[in-house]
């Protein structure tokens, strides 16, 4: 049994269909159900009796300690998180209060749980237990065009109130591993994509202002360079890092194809011309509008992925063209 948080949203929801779709170890999903969250991402679920909601806050420590006292999990992953840094420019407290703050209560609730109600002859055993803090790889700042891609040596450098926000939880991550010998393993993965994402980010967002008729924005000159990594892709990554992973260590997740944003919007444009073109006949890229650049925006991310495919032999299976199929396949279905 894992307890996962968070799991309500984007990737935690991918994750959970995934961990189900291959285990019928028990998810217990505690979610807060912010604006991100929507149970209906586990919709088809809902009378299965391998996952469990709770809905409650990660910064709870009496709740999350009830909860790991009952369900007694091998593992927790957090996925929960204030993540859009659009979001955290213009109000950062909540991202401060969960990113930092409730990471840090999950931190010491795990922390009891595992140094108290777990030994060697307990289920799970305390050695074989393991916390995943689930980062991003903002925390490392901006590359310029001609820099190698992050490795997990790369110094922090984060830029956004978002980023400074995980890179925070990072550095308790680390600490409680250093200090306490809990055994954490922590992930940096790209941006991902794919179905159940909220659609504030970039690629749901064209989708549904294109549809919609709307102008489709792009910041500045759409020329930010991200690593775009399918969200199935992630989630095995991750099953990758809980199961082989060593604790103490942070894995990189990218999906080898950086992209601008102006070439992704393009893809999606045209992909939809062909699958469902305009009654006018036009184009849906003569609907992108560049609008006023978003403050300190980074211009490149890249990820070195070496790590994790050599220790864990994990790699994407998906590449941008296939990912973007399956990603808009899922929208026009769900969206019609
Ligand atoms: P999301 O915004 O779609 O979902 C976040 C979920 O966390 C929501 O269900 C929300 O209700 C829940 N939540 C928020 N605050 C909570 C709290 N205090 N207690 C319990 N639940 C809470 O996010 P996502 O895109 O799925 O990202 C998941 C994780 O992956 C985050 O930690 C994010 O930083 C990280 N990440 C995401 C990306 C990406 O491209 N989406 C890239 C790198 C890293």
């Amino acid at each position: 049994m894992i307890l996962v948080t968070g799991c309500a949203g984007f990737i935690g929801s991918n994750f959970v269909h995934h961990w189900l779709a291959g285990s019928d170890e028990l998810i217990v999903n505690l979610d807060k159900l912010t604006y991100a969250g929507n149970l209906d991402n586990l919709q088809s679920l809902a009378d299965d009796p391998r996952h469990i909601f709770i809905h409650g806050d990660i910064a709870d420590r009496a709740l999350v300690e009830k909860l790991l006292n009952q369900y007694r999990p091998r593992a927790v992953i957090n996925f929960a998180a204030e993540t859009h840094v659009d979001r955290s420019i213009a109000g950062p407290d909540a991202f401060i209060q969960t990113n930092v703050v409730g990471t840090f209560q999950l931190l010491e609730a795990v922390r009891n749980y595992w140094s108290n109600e777990l030994t060697q002859s307990t289920t799970p055993h305390r050695d074989a237990f393991r916390f995943v803090q689930i980062s991003t790889d903002e925390v490392y700042g901006s590359l310029s065009p001609s820099d190698p891609s992050f490795t997990e040596q790369h110094p922090y450098a984060p830029n956004s109130p978002y980023s400074a926000s995980k890179a925070s939880a990072d550095h308790l991550v680390r600490a409680w591993h250093h200090t306490y010998g809990l055994p954490t393993l922590s992930t940096h993965c790209s941006n991902n994509y794919g179905p159940f994402q909220f659609p504030e980010k970039l690629i749901p967002l064209v989708i549904k202002h294109a549809l919609s008729d709307q102008p489709i924005p792009i910041y500045g000159d759409g020329q930010q360079v991200r690593d775009w990594l399918y969200v199935g892709d992630c989630c095995e990554a991750i099953c990758n890092v809980l199961e082989r992973g060593r604790a103490g260590e942070t894995y990189n997740i990218g999906g080898h194809y950086e992209k601008t944003n102006l070439e992704v919007v393009g893809t999606i444009c045209t992909m939809l011309d062909e699958q469902r073109p305009r009654a006018d006949g036009q184009s849906y890229s003569t609907q992108i509008t560049h609008v006023t650049d978003r403050l300190g925006h980074d211009r490149r991310y890249a990820i070195d992925t070496r790590k994790i495919e050599s220790e864990l032999g994990w790699r994407p299976v998906e590449n941008f063209e296939t990912g973007i199929h399956k990603t808009l396949e899922w929208f026009l279905k769900n969206y019609p």
